[in-house]
């Protein structure tokens, strides 16, 4: 390993070429801080080009602390007055981004691609001559007389401060394999248990296994105890389960002992005898039709073929054939299908790690360590996990800005 040199110290360090450790760079950069960058990947923002499907959901018109979990979503308030999702809309545009809001407040580049987000990010870092070193992976972090000591698998720098930004443990292909939680825990910090989130869901049985590739907007309703929780949104059959927006959403709340899981394949209806009424009125002006032909006006023929051959009953019976206990079945079930959930899927494909470092041992108004001074945390490796829609971008933008300026002062 090289000895250290003038060339190897820098005034900040920021572990994790991502999307909060690129805005704690070039804000730091901002304030006149010289700013060095260690990525393993050989590319930074590789996760933030796989963003909102390759579109970059980039942040949301509606964050606010009740669409985040985490032990401590009260300090929120604090990150989010200090780095709002206004500052990051003003960030993005002044680079030279154009932004677009779609409906649920959403907001992407305008040109739909995500490496617009990336390249503007580029240009910034390059103007400020930022220092970046790509395909090395830090290994250890020491707290020295002079300040920080970071070591990695090439080589060894020196800072005053240091930004963790290597995020949890989603998407370990893209370089996040949870290696900050480790250099967090030997510094005395606390790790509550990193889970999978916003993740698809393994079901039990195999009745899902010809609708891969259907999608329908449903509702989910989780019971847990004497709660109900729903949400409304597209679903996704896959060839193990559910996935899409709806499922990813709820994935964050299943627990071992749920009593259940319901798909209401008719969201707009609450419960059967609503849906009976519905289902009436249209059957009967088509008393000929089958039974599949009609339900297939209102849903992917596939999926009603699949769910009436489970309730037994003959696709190919004309609906004034099918009696009053036939359409009692369809429309009780139709609207509260229970599906058995055997676990999440893995850290393989889950968008966000829930857990991390705990909150309470960071004064989130400046996202420094109380536990070690000069150390700072931004993004995913913080014990916050939001819902989709952008709001795990702004956490990552707004958690990076505030430690860029924090460790500049
Ligand atoms: C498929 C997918 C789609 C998503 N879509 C959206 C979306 O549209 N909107 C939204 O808000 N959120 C989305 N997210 C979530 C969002 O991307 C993350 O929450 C966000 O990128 C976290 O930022 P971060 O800076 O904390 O970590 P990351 O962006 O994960 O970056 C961490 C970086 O640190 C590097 N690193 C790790 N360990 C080391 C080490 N030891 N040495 C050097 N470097 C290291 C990694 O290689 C990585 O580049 C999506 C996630 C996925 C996986």
């Amino acid at each position: 390993m090289p000895a250290e040199n003038q060339s190897n110290k820098f005034q900040t360090i920021i572990i994790g070429g991502g999307a909060s450790g690129l805005v704690a760079a070039i804000v730091a950069a901002r304030r006149k801080q010289t700013v060095l960058i260690i990525e393993k990947n050989s590319a930074i923002g590789k996760k933030i080009l796989v963003t909102g499907n390759g579109r970059c959901n980039l942040t949301n018109i509606n964050v606010s602390p009740d669409k985040y979990y985490g032990e401590n979503t009260k300090c929120l308030h604090n990150i989010f007055n200090r780095f709002s999702y206004n500052d990051t809309i003003e960030f993005f545009e002044k680079l030279g981004v154009k932004l677009k809001t779609e409906p649920g407040g959403r907001v992407f580049p305008a040109s739909n691609q995500a490496s617009t987000v990336l390249e503007a990010l580029e240009r910034e870092l390059f103007r400020l001559k930022v220092t970046i070193k790509l395909g090395e992976r830090v290994t250890k972090l020491n707290s020295t007389k002079l300040g920080w000591q970071v070591n990695t698998d090439k080589n060894r720098y020196q800072s005053k401060s240091v930004i963790l930004a290597n995020g949890g443990k989603s998407y370990p292909q893209l370089g996040t394999t949870g290696d900050g939680y480790d250099f967090a825990r030997q510094l005395g910090h606390q790790i509550i248990e990193p889970k999978p989130a916003l993740v698809p869901l393994q079901l039990e049985g195999s009745w899902f296994k010809d609708l891969p590739g259907i999608q329908v907007n449903v509702e989910l309703i989780l019971k847990q105890e004497n709660k109900h929780i729903k949400r409304t949104g597209d679903l996704l059959f896959t060839h193990f389960g559910i996935s899409g927006p709806v499922v990813l959403d709820i994935s964050r709340l299943i627990r071992k002992n749920d009593t259940g899981l319901f798909i209401n394949f008719f969201p707009a209806y609450k419960n059967s005898k609503e849906l009976e009424s519905f289902l009436n009125i249209n059957w009967q002006s088509h008393l000929r039709k089958t039974i599949l032909n009609s339900l297939a006006e209102l849903l992917p023929k596939k999926l009603c073929a699949v769910l009436l051959n489970i309730l037994k009953i003959n696709p190919d019976k004309q609906v004034g054939q099918i009696n009053q206990k036939g359409r009692k079945l369809i429309t009780e079930h139709f609207i509260h299908w229970q599906v058995s959930v055997k676990s999440t899927r893995s850290f393989a494909e889950a968008m966000v790690s829930t857990g991390g470092v705990a909150l309470d041992e960071i004064n989130p108004k400046t996202m420094e360590s109380l536990k070690a001074k000069g150390l700072y945390f931004a993004g995913e490796i913080l014990n916050i996990d939001g819902v989709s829609g952008g709001y795990n971008l702004q956490f990552a933008w707004s958690t990076g800005g505030l430690a860029g300026i924090n460790c500049s002062t």
